[in-house]
């Protein structure tokens, strides 16, 4: 085993740093997934983890990564044949539009640049076309981890309300949910998918479908083949607390400790920390003069920055130097944007010193690259983290 001596700064946008508290109780003894104390756990985190969603109806909680949430989104509420109009943020809506592909639904993939979040106006049109209503459903990634673009999540439910359209809106959170203001209900979302490992501050292997009424109502009537992702069996089960199959009993334990952390700090506090650090990070990157790729400053995402490093210089090389000189993980460019861009992930449970030692490691890592930056992005980054403090006012 080779050994780097300080921690590891995983400063990509998830997995996610897990704070001590979690790791310590999902090392604690497994438990009988049937018995008592895990009810009394099933009935909390069923419960508990409600608000981070902004809903009062059931959130559907799965051994699997995002990808799962993904295809149980679909197979719940469709059928084979089935129209889905979903829109290219990028990488991520990408391979969910394969997903519904290979599931058998026809995949309409609005084009967009991957450097812009979701044209709700373009949602709009398309839908007014479908006077038929053959598009039973609208996809969209609310936080596209591949570019740093958040979307405007309730400016799609307004272009489906104005195109008086029935078709179910579903929403990957997979990296904005507690992270990024969300709110399922008063969105009008029908199915929220998530994953453990981004805002949730968990390790990778739980994944949640937030559903709606009218989804629990499109699942009477779907018929995409399901068994696993079933959510009918779910919800009996977790009337009670538990589960049709054995549950991932410790990353739940975990779970309950990551739900109280979030509800001791209060959501809109760790909506606003995220929004410091990815405005100090920002900072840095303009004093650095590089491009970050979202181009809207109304989509900045504050879960992670995307930056573009100029031409001839090779993002991954850049990466690999940082990994072996300061032992920090950064994000690599993923599609077309590898080796173009690295992606800096500032989500989870993170403050102000993890934000100016990764901004530190990278800047670092340019100067050792000879990659032309302007020096002193970290200064521009602690003047915002210090209460945007000007010039001025660190003289008086
Ligand atoms: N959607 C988004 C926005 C993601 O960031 C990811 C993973 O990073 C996924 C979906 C896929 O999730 P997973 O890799 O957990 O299956």
């Amino acid at each position: 085993m080779t050994h780097m001596p300080g921690r590891h700064f995983l400063q990509i946008p998830g997995p996610t740093n897990t704070p001590l508290p979690i790791l310590a109780a999902i090392a604690k003894p497994t438990i009988d997934h049937r018995g008592p104390e895990f009810g009394r756990l099933g009935r909390t985190i069923l419960q508990e983890i409600r608000p981070v969603f902004g809903t009062t109806n059931p959130v559907v909680i799965y051994p699997a990564s995002g990808t799962g949430a993904w295809e149980a989104a679909l197979v719940n509420t469709l059928s084979p044949g089935d129209r889905v109009l979903m829109f290219e943020t990028g990488w991520f809506a990408t391979l969910w539009s394969r997903l519904a592909k290979r599931l058998g639904l026809e995949a309409e993939f609005l084009k967009g640049d991957w450097r812009s979040g979701v044209d709700a106006g373009a949602i709009k049109a398309r839908l007014a076309e479908d006077r038929s209503h053959t598009i039973k459903a609208v996809c969209i990634v609310h936080n596209e981890t591949s570019t740093g673009v958040t979307s405007n999540v309730a400016a799609v439910r307004r272009a489906l309300d104005a195109a008086r359209h029935p078709a179910l809106l579903l929403v990957d959170t997979i990296s904005s949910l507690g992270s990024i203001d969300y709110r399922h209900d008063e969105w009008g979302v029908d199915v929220t998918v998530a994953g453990s490992q981004k805002g949730l501050m968990l390790p990778p292997g739980l994944s949640f479908n937030a559903v709606s009424d009218k989804a629990l109502a499109a699942a009477k009537t779907a018929r995409l083949p399901n068994s696993y992702w079933n959510w009918e069996e779910m919800l009996a089960a977790n009337a009670t607390g538990y589960f049709p199959y054995t549950p991932s009993t410790n990353l739940l334990q975990g779970l309950a400790v990551a739900l109280e952390m979030l509800r001791a700090e209060g959501l809109p506090a760790v909506f606003a920390r995220h929004d410091r650090a990815a405005a100090a990070t920002r900072a840095c990157v303009a004093h650095w003069g590089f491009e970050i790729q979202c181009r809207n400053p109304a989509e900045y995402s504050s879960a992670l920055t995307a930056v573009r490093l100029p031409d001839g210089h090779s993002a991954d090389a850049l990466r690999a130097e940082i990994l072996a000189r300061s032992n920090m993980s950064l994000g690599n460019g993923l599609g077309p944007l590898a080796d173009r861009v690295f992606r800096i992930g500032h989500l989870g449970d993170f403050h102000d010193l993890m934000v100016t030692g990764t901004l530190a490691g990278v800047e670092m890592g340019l100067r050792v690259r000879c990659i032309p930056h302007r020096p002193g992005g970290v200064d521009a980054a602690m003047q915002v983290l210090a209460g945007h403090a000007g010039p001025a006012a660190l003289a008086a």
